[in-house]
């Protein structure tokens, strides 16, 4: 059963673009907090003005006993008559009664049958410790609540008065005209608003989704412009944006690389080419068995090149991308440096290159020996390349508090420095070297070797005097 993903709706409208959701959202989300609001302030006046009015009667109780206690009965007749004066008959009564529940003055009740016509006294007053209760009951006749109140003034004097609540009734209906005409102001202030501020939050989505439409149509150079914008928009355009420049970047090394990777693969298969082509057009003339036995030697040479090419650059590609979870080996460097030098010292002899090995013991770092070793072994077949005889081939090795330093330094041919930068690129090859045997990746694999082994190169050279290369590689603690 698929089930369907809830879309939002308001009234049959379905908000689509990112700007319209936020401002229904928000606008939605200020409406209802604002609706709580006004209800929250409108039962807070209620219970404030009702409990005001349960305090007055109460006042005006004490007051009549008081007055009572002071002046005597007459005065409290009177006052009761200028109470009623004061307010209206309608809405105000106020009557005396003994402790029997028979009434001993009253003011005006004609409009006031139903209490009129009540001679209970409830029994909590009689047995109350405060002698005072106020209730609100239901007036048929007035079709209205009314605020009651019995009392005693003497100790066999009751008096009940009421009052209606009309007037709390009155400002009540007054405050709901009130919040609902501001609730119908601010709603659409709060609507606009909120659609404005969805629209400048969404500016700066909409340039990035506009970048990612452009890029995606093959126009790899637009970015998303980010000014003004949120924090939280800024990091997403500045990261969007680093992120397609990368991807062009990628694009651009991958293009080179294919473009290198075909030009080197064109000599070579071109030789073979020419040999065959050779081969054939001299078969009639010269000893058939002797020639084919040279040009079934050269081919091999040439395919045997274009195989190792081929195999440097998978394993440069290996390097840079899929050994870091292979650098697990505890590898001791001296030792190392120490074998491979071995190696090469035979080759060194033959060429007449004085090699001198300085190496620190214990320098263990945390890698993988295979690729390590063949990284040194590319530095140590660089230099013995680029010296010439009689020239002389350092390699040193020492620990510092944080480091590794594993360097060559040759008297070789030097690198010229306008060229140093481009070395460690893929089939880069100095102007000067391009008769020297070599493919032009040795450089990139020590450089992604390196790279993965948290590691970095340093290259010192000066043309005609020599040229050191440093690995740095942090020491194993
Ligand atoms: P390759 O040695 O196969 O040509 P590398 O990537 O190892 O490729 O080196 C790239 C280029 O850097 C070399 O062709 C050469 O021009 C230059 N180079 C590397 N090592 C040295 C060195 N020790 N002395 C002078 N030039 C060097």
């Amino acid at each position: 059963m698929f089930l369907k993903k809830p879309m939002i709706s308001f009234a049959g409208f379905r908000p689509r673009t990112f700007a319209s959701k936020l401002s229904v959202l928000s606008g939605a989300t200020f409406a209802i907090l604002l609706l709580i609001a006004l209800t929250t302030l409108y039962f807070v006046t209620y219970a404030i003005l009702d409990k005001r009015m349960d305090e007055d009667l109460i006042e005006d109780v004490e007051e009549f006993a008081l007055l009572h206690q002071n002046e005597g009965l007459t005065k409290v007749k009177q006052e009761m008559d200028r109470e009623v004066m004061l307010g209206e008959t309608d809405s105000v009564f106020l009557r005396l009664l003994d402790i029997e529940g028979r009434t001993i003055y009253s003011t005006d009740l004609s409009s006031w049958h139903e209490v009129n016509s009540n001679h209970q006294i409830p029994q909590q007053i009689i047995h109350s410790a405060d002698k005072i209760l106020v209730s609100e009951i239901y007036l048929n006749e007035k079709e209205a609540n009314v605020k009651t109140a019995f009392g005693f003034i003497a100790p066999n004097i009751i008096l009940h008065m009421g009052e209606t609540t009309e007037e709390i009734d009155e400002i009540m209906h007054l405050l709901i005209i009130v919040f609902s005409l501001t609730f119908m102001i601010i709603l659409p202030i709060i609507s606009l608003s909120s659609w404005f501020l969805a629209k400048y939050v969404a500016r700066g989505v909409e340039q990035v989704s506009l970048a990612a439409t452009e890029i995606g149509q093959g126009n790899l150079r637009y970015r998303a412009e980010v000014s003004e914008q949120s924090e939280e928009i800024k990091t997403l355009a500045d990261s969007f944006n680093t992120m397609a420049e990368r991807i062009s970047t990628l694009i651009a090394e991958m293009r080179e690389m294919t473009n290198n990777i075909a030009h080197d693969l064109r000599s070579p298969i071109g030789r073979i080419r020419a040999i065959a082509e050779t081969s054939m057009l001299t078969k009639l003339t010269k000893n058939s068995e002797q020639n084919f036995d040279t040009v079934t030697a050269d081919i091999l040479e040439e395919c045997d090149r274009l195989i190792e090419m081929i195999n440097t650059t998978l394993d440069v590609a290996e390097a840079e991308t899929g050994i870091a979870n292979r650098i697990k080996d505890k590898v001791d460097l001296s030792q190392l440096a120490g074998e491979v030098g071995e190696i090469f010292e035979p080759v060194a002899e033959q060429q007449q290159i004085k090699m001198s090995f300085q190496l620190e013991k214990n320098c263990w770092v945390q890698g993988n020996l295979h690729f390590l070793q063949r990284t040194l072994a590319n530095l140590l077949d660089n230099a013995l390349k680029f010296t010439p005889p009689q020239g002389e081939i350092k390699v040193a090795l020492y620990r510092s508090q944080k480091n590794i330093h594993f360097s060559i330094s040759d008297t070789g041919i030097g690198i010229p420095e306008s060229e140093q930068h481009r070395i460690f690129e893929r089939f880069y090859r100095c102007d000067q070297s391009r008769s020297k045997n070599g493919s032009g990746l040795g450089l990139s694999f020590v450089k992604a070797v390196v790279k993965a082994h948290q590691g970095k190169v340093i290259l010192e050279s000066k043309p005609g005097k020599g040229s050191t290369f440093t690995i740095m590689t942090p020491v194993l603690g």
